[in-house]
């Protein structure tokens, strides 16, 4: 399994630049691959693979002399970049899904990262990240790697930059908690589990983002390509950093504690994009970036072994989690009633264990809390065991 370190590194002013030029090399031969490719279309027909791409690199590494001071496989990530754009375009042209998007050139500063995809050409030693071609970095490993290295990229965020390693590992097992979990993400918390527990978004989150937007306001009001635009571009620059990173610390935070304490985790299969298309809805839902909390709890799971679905989100919220009948809501509506069984439950709570339920359906019969998922759970457990024995 492959996950990724991400540690602040510090380079001299020196390597800073030297960073900075790989960078923009490296963006005009992205931008260089990508004419290449659309011309050899048109004047072909076919398209210009990878493989031909390095081949006309290795020449012009030859005759340019900025291309000699970048190490190789950086160069060649590139390349491996400008195919991933291509497949992403050709894989949204198949299945149709809204705009397929051309791939796009990228302008100045929106190339923020290098990546050397193996070793030797970046190496970890005697605390110092060694960059060939660029230097030793001061580096900040808060945490040990696990597992295998493959591959380091450097970006730049702001005006901080960060190393991030990809690392392969075997995961360990461990013993897989005997608890399923229902997950509802709403609007008035973060998410709303099924056992009834809330959780709020965290307030220092609200905070940062409010001295965002003043920022930003800030920045428009200020004359184009003025000095003090440039200033206040770095100012939202490092402030955006900063929320991202506390959102993204937030949603590791969260998924860790779900994934700690359950062996079965069920959320709605959101169509976010769907979702962010109602006006009313759309910044809270943006904000929250449940698209991508989700993700994150999805790796977890599988990596600690748990079972992880995603289940359609029709009328979870409108039907009784105890007896099904169908109870009308509008999105004012905090409370569920249920006029049938006489059921009252916090709305979110209610959906929440709809969405448990539709995960372990065959046996919603028989359905006391999780009963039956557990005994389904504790199969699994034993599996192993007795192939073993
Ligand atoms: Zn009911």
């Amino acid at each position: 399994m492959r996950k990724t370190y991400k540690y602040r590194v510090y380079p001299s002013r020196d390597q800073e630049s030297r960073l900075l030029e790989t960078s923009e090399t490296c963006r005009v031969l992205y931008n260089s691959c990508l004419v290449d490719r659309k011309n050899h279309y048109q004047s072909t027909g076919k398209g210009l693979s990878r493989i031909r791409q390095q081949e006309i690199l290795a020449a012009d590494k030859k005759r340019v002399l900025l291309l000699k001071e970048i190490h190789s496989q950086v160069l060649q990530d590139v390349l491996f970049r400008v195919e991933r754009a291509y497949q992403g375009f050709f894989r949204r042209l198949q299945e149709r899904s809204g705009k397929a998007g051309y791939p796009r050139f990228k302008s100045e500063g929106r190339y923020d990262s290098i990546t050397f995809p193996q070793e030797p050409g970046f190496r970890i030693e005697d605390g110092k990240l060694k960059l060939s071609k660029i230097g030793q970095l001061k580096i900040k490993m808060h945490r040990q790697i696990v597992g295998t290295v493959k591959t380091c990229t450097v970006r730049k965020d702001g005006t901080h930059w960060y190393a991030c390693f990809s690392a392969e590992y075997e995961p360990t097992p461990r013993p897989i908690p005997l608890k399923a979990v229902g997950i509802d993400v709403g609007l008035k918390s973060f998410a709303t589990l099924s056992d009834g527990s809330e959780i709020a978004n965290p307030k220092h989150l609200r905070k940062a983002e409010s001295s965002l937007k003043r920022v930003q306001r800030s920045l428009s009001r200020k004359k184009k390509g003025g000095k003090n635009r440039k200033k206040a571009k770095v100012v939202v620059a490092n402030l955006h950093r900063k929320v991202r990173n506390q959102r993204s610390d937030f949603h590791h935070k969260t998924a860790r504690a779900i994934v700690d304490a359950n062996g079965l985790i069920v959320a709605e299969d959101l169509k976010i994009k769907n979702m962010v298309r109602n006006r009313h809805l759309s910044k809270s839902i943006s904000d929250a970036g449940w698209g991508n909390f989700l993700l994150i709890l999805a790796s977890k799971a599988e990596e600690a072994g748990c079972r992880f679905e995603k289940v359609k989100p029709h009328h979870t919220s409108i039907n009784c989690s105890c007896c099904g009948t169908a109870v009308l809501k509008t999105l004012a509506t905090r409370t569920h009633r249920c006029h049938v069984c006489g059921l009252v439950l916090d709305r979110d709570h209610n959906a929440a264990i709809n969405i448990l339920k539709r995960a372990t359906a065959g046996t919603a019969e028989s359905y006391a809390w999780g009963e039956s998922v557990l005994s389904d759970l504790s199969m699994i457990q034993e599996a192993p065991s007795l192939a073993a024995g």
